[in-house]
């Protein structure tokens, strides 16, 4: 599964992917002070930059659009998300995109939209329980914009969402290439968007190695743009600008992959001036990190409670998250842990190692750990078992309760489109 690249991110980092919904509007309007109501624009962007010297193009947009067109029709990924006519939740589905695998957005998706079904059920939540539902997600503040962004449409817009990509850059959380989408999958709207896989297929399609500027990046912007078909007037019928949007996307994440590309299969060979991998920028070194946290179980009749741990408020990393009590590396020296495992989070591997209360393991008694974490300042809590899946969970302490078999993982089916 390939990543998406996104510099809307909202925590340092970057792993991502994605593919597609479909077109249409949905949401009703509450007649509210705010903007006017919009139509669709007949055409051209707004969000394009000018770019000084745009890459040339050596090939007809028509062609190319056509040819995508056949190759997404026939291929394209049945995914949860795909075919949605709710702008709400084409919004949310590119929020929940972001740097974050597919497979690991699909069960979220849904169960996110089956707790909060619609703007104002969104807007309306507490925090704590937006945060629950998006953990296991990262880059948790994308989850705070989310909410702060309904609330903003629901006091700001009536509720509606507005229907341009100039519009939507104003919500909180929606930078260019989220409003870019939701106005072309949901509204139609003929704006071009600009993420690692159209990058990629761009770069590779037009012969040019990867360059980390911002002026290389208006040129791509702009060659996306004049691969645009013009924006749809009845997006519900038919939309090609979100059809066109959403095809480059799956072009990158199925075929045009960062390594090994699937050349031979590529429905726009011919007019590819690279035909397998470009050259890239250096990328940043991983760092390794260990750590170390205590699962401290216990019983209350027939339930098990495990203690959980708030990171505090102005934490650089996670703020507010719950998570197993960290422990200092030099209490656990000598001891073996329950459990190892690797969390990615930015350009960072940490080796977590979980401690367990009440198993006794070469002569010292783990007791002693709990001990000194209650000993320490920390907001902390012991949350039944059957109640995890309603904290804010960090990923690493979900991935680590799940394997542990405290929590159970959720499993979706896909569904293929209506
Ligand atoms: S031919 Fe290969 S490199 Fe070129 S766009 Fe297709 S998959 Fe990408």
């Amino acid at each position: 599964m390939t990543k998406r690249k996104n510099a809307e991110a909202s925590q340092p980092g970057a792993q991502a992917t994605r593919s597609h919904a479909g077109a249409g509007r949905t949401s009703k309007p509450a007649a509210k002070a705010g903007p006017p109501a919009e139509q669709n624009p007949p055409s051209p962007p707004d969000l394009a930059p000018a770019a000084p010297h745009a890459f040339p193009l050596h090939f007809s947009p028509l062609r190319l659009r056509r040819q995508l067109k056949a190759w997404y029709t026939q291929h394209a990924r049945a995914l949860p998300w795909r075919g949605a006519r709710d702008p709400y939740a084409i919004w949310l589905s590119e929020i929940m995109l972001q740097q974050t695998r597919v497979t690991t957005v699909m069960d979220r998706y849904v169960e996110f939209l089956h707790r909060f079904p619609t703007i104002h059920d969104l807007a309306v939540a507490e925090e704590e329980a937006v945060l629950a539902l998006w953990s296991g997600l990262g880059y948790y503040r994308r989850a705070r914009m989310l909410h702060r962004g309904a609330q903003f449409v629901e006091r700001e817009f009536g509720g509606k969402l507005p229907t341009t990509a100039a519009r939507l850059r104003m919500l909180p959380g929606v930078g260019d290439y989220t409003a870019a989408a939701i106005a072309s999958i949901a509204f139609g709207q003929s704006v071009a968007v600009l993420d690692g896989n159209v990058e990629r297929v761009l770069l590779r399609l037009l012969g040019q190695a990867e360059q980390k500027s911002t002026s290389v990046r208006a040129q791509l912007l702009q060659a996306a743009q004049q691969l645009m078909p013009p924006s749809s007037r009845d997006p519900a019928r038919e939309n090609q600008p979100g059809d066109h949007n959403q095809a480059m996307m799956e072009l990158g994440a199925l075929l045009c992959l960062p390594r090994a590309p699937l050349c031979p299969q590529c429905p726009v060979w011919e007019m590819c001036k690279t035909r397998g991998e470009h050259p890239t920028a250096p990328r940043a070194a991983m760092q390794s990190r260990t750590v170390a946290h205590l699962l401290a179980l216990r019983k209350r009749g027939v339930v098990t409670e495990v203690l959980l741990e708030r990171r505090p408020m102005d934490a650089g990393l996670l703020p507010g998250m719950a998570e197993l009590p960290p422990l200092p590396l030099h209490a656990v020296h000598g001891r073996e842990p329950i459990l190892r495992l690797r969390h990615a989070i930015t350009n960072t591997n940490y080796y977590v190692q979980v401690f367990s209360e009440g198993v006794k393991l070469g002569g010292h008694s783990p007791a002693s750990l709990l001990a000194r974490v209650l000993a320490t300042p920390g907001e902390r809590s012991w949350v039944a078992t059957s109640h995890l899946g309603q904290q804010p969970l960090t990923g690493v302490t979900r991935k680590t309760l799940q394997r542990l078999n405290l929590m159970s993982v959720p499993k979706v089916a896909i569904q293929p489109p209506a």
